[in-house]
């Protein structure tokens, strides 16, 4: 129901029938709307504090709020090709066996080894955020793969999440 509250032509508007009980949202000026909730709110991951969802850095440390979940991921995939190629290494180990058998097959494992162990030690420091470089270098020892080059990009653009 409408009730004009000042008619132009002059004639007094009629105040709204009284009601015994009115109802939450009174149709009539001045509106009541309950109020907004409150923005939500994210805790920094170096030091706790409680910051507005859409802020960049934590106001009290500067850290980066996002971007996460990016190196964590690369990490992961990139510690994944790097067990990978350590059990590749393994495996021309165990080919070659007691025999010296070729250096090229000798070449193959140690580079496996190798480039597994490096990609390991920088998936987990993608993971822990304790070494850019580190992570950096293990992405670039799984760059044979389309999996360790996705993880690569990962670590790559989301520097600012080490210290
Ligand atoms: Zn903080």
């Amino acid at each position: 129901m409408w009730v004009r509250m000042s008619a132009p032509g002059g004639s007094a508007a009629q105040p709204p029938p009284a009601q015994a009980n009115p109802p939450p949202y009174y149709p009539y000026p001045p509106y009541y709307y309950y109020p907004p909730p409150p923005p939500p709110v994210i805790a920094c991951p170096r030091c706790g504090a409680s910051n507005y969802y859409g802020m960049e850095r934590c106001h009290a440390c500067s850290k980066y709020l996002r971007g996460e979940k990016h190196s964590t991921v690369g990490g992961i995939l990139v510690l994944i090709i790097g067990i990978i190629e350590m059990a590749i290494g393994i495996f021309i180990t165990a080919i070659l066996g007691e025999s010296t058998a070729s250096s090229f097959g000798a070449a193959c494992m140690v580079t496996f080894l190798v480039v597994g162990i490096l990609a390991i030690a920088g998936g987990v420091a993608a993971i822990k955020k304790t070494s850019y470089a580190m992570a950096i270098i293990g992405g670039v020892c799984t760059c044979f793969s389309v999996i360790g080059i996705l993880g690569l990009v990962l670590i790559i653009v989301s520097k600012d999440d080490f210290e």
